[in-house]
């Protein structure tokens, strides 16, 4: 006698992040948040707004993000913030 079970087979799809694009220039990151090429480099840039307001009975949020790479960073966005009267907080680290 064939004896026959009833079993679950998940097959589903999702979205997963994959991989940041440039909004300016159209690069792609390296298969995550990171713009790096090589291996032991890590280049993140992050250009965003969060808003949050609580009420009483819950709250909303709106944040703003703009996917820029390290090479749009410096030659687009830090002249023009520059030509606006922004000057950066540049820090640096050895190890
Ligand atoms: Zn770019």
């Amino acid at each position: 006698m064939k004896h026959m079970k009833t079993v679950l087979i998940l097959e589903h799809e999702e979205q997963v992040f994959d991989k940041l694009s440039c909004d300016i220039c159209g690069a792609e990151s390296n298969g995550d948040e990171n713009w790096a090429n090589k291996d032991f480099e890590h280049a993140i840039s992050t250009v965003q707004l969060e808003e949050r307001v609580s009420y009483p009975d819950g709250g909303h949020a709106k944040d703003i993000t703009f996917n820029i790479c390290p090479s749009c960073f410096k030659s687009k966005l830090v002249p023009w913030l520059q030509t606006q009267g922004a000057q950066p907080t540049i820090s640096e680290a050895d190890w």
